[in-house]
């Protein structure tokens, strides 16, 4: 008998017939001698239809009401969910953040989840019974509902295998697994069968969708296996667990993008010591997330150019502070939002010389002009033109062999 913590998305619970569907799925692994943990998300664009209630009120909506607001999508959904189960002869009971209790720390909206007491839904799953969580929510010290972040229903799951002690979390959704890169946008994109904590990781965060890039740093810190698959085929899906396990053919594992990044660049900057530090910590002070950053040599000794990337929703906010920052000088500041971030990424790249080249000289045969760069251990981003995007993927898909 194995423990198993399922979570179903707001695609696999978006209609009456799905979410009996999903019950049929709950209903087989239980029949197959597990016992079943449940964590569901709001039914596929609730969550927004919420949003969207609150900001008809004010752009300013009290923060703690928002969070009520937000978590009863999720509320819906286990109670559907349960009662789906109960209508087809399994022994099901949902259970909301506040009854359990699934204790979080932090500020509205973007709580974590810290604790929670297994009792109740322990002596409930020996009992033959299966629990229905509400993901993406719990309560704060003083009694209070909160929210865990967008897409947090993910995170709901890991942080409930951990503490449930479950044997595995299987992600269920609407594509059957991770790609190679999005199979929406290039078709010849290939399903990994499994990957790495780390290499997921640095996939979700550098603009795959499919799992909230905090969940996988979660599974990661606790050793608890993934799996994602579809709610919709019987296909299996990708694994995500510990490197040793697994066997690398391939220097590169897939290829990520993402369009949310902003240039800045701040020419004829002064070249002196500290100038740096001046530009970047009063955006460190306003929570501003500089990713990129390079500095050309200056030929004088006396003034450079120097640019960064940022989340593209920052740059005018970026922008204005550094146009109010009496510390530096300079003479111009340009920007461009119209650039992406595009990845490549493998745990095989370690062990592998000539990566970087290899995929400077792909985007070069394709004339695409590279911004700027950064790498790691286990990847290497690019910030390219917007327009280019598509043709770089494709590009870099073939010449590291994923096609
Ligand atoms: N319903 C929440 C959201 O849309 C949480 C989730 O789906 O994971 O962000
Ligand atoms: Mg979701």
């Amino acid at each position: 008998m194995i423990k198993k913590v399922l979570k179903f998305g707001g695609t696999s619970v978006g209609t009456i017939d799905r979410i009996q569907h999903v019950a049929n799925i709950i209903k087989k692994e239980q029949g197959s001698n597990n016992r079943i943990i449940a964590i569901v998300s709001a039914m596929s664009g609730k969550t927004n239809e919420l949003i969207k209630l609150s900001k008809n009120i004010s752009n300013d909506f009290n923060k703690r009401e928002y969070d009520v607001l937000l978590s009863s999508g999720e509320q819906v959904t286990c109670a559907l969910l349960a009662g789906a189960l109960i209508n087809i002869g399994v022994k099901a009971k949902s259970w909301m953040n506040w009854q359990i209790p699934i204790l979080t720390k932090g500020e509205h909206s973007n709580s974590r989840i810290i604790n929670l007491s297994t009792e109740k839904i322990d002596d409930f799953l020996k009992d033959n019974g299966v629990a229905i969580i509400p993901g993406f929510q719990g309560i704060s010290e003083n009694g209070d509902v909160t929210t865990i972040g967008r897409g947090g229903s993910d995170a709901t799951a890991v942080a409930l295998a951990k503490i449930f002690k479950a044997d595995i979390c299987e992600i269920y959704t609407d594509v059957d697994g991770v790609y190679s890169t999005d199979p929406t946008k290039i078709p010849v994109a290939k399903k990994i069968d499994n990957i790495s904590f780390d290499e997921m990781l640095e996939l979700s965060s550098l603009g795959a969708k499919v799992m909230q890039s905090s969940a996988v740093q979660t599974a990661m810190m606790y050793d608890i296996p993934l799996e994602v698959k579809s709610t919709f085929t019987n296909r299996k899906g990708t694994k995500i667990f510990n490197q040793e396990n697994i066997d690398y053919s391939k220097s590169v594992t897939g290829v990520a993008y993402s369009k949310d990044d902003a240039k800045v660049s701040i020419l004829g900057v002064e070249d002196r010591p500290g100038i740096a530090a001046n530009i970047f910590e009063p955006l460190s002070k306003s929570q501003i997330n500089v990713d990129m950053v390079i500095q050309n040599i200056s030929s004088d000794q006396k003034i450079t150019d120097l640019t960064f990337t940022i989340k593209r929703d920052e740059l005018s906010k970026t922008i204005s502070i550094l146009e109010n920052n009496k510390q530096i000088k300079y003479q111009k500041i340009v920007h461009n939002d119209k650039v992406s971030k595009v990845s490549i990424v493998g745990a095989g790249m370690v062990s592998t010389p000539g990566i970087t080249y290899k995929m400077f000289r792909a985007l070069s045969d394709e004339k695409i002009n590279i911004l700027a760069i950064s790498t790691s251990e286990i990847k290497l981003s690019v910030i390219i033109d917007e327009t280019n995007t598509l043709k770089a993927i494709r590009k870099l898909h073939t010449t590291f062999d994923l096609d």
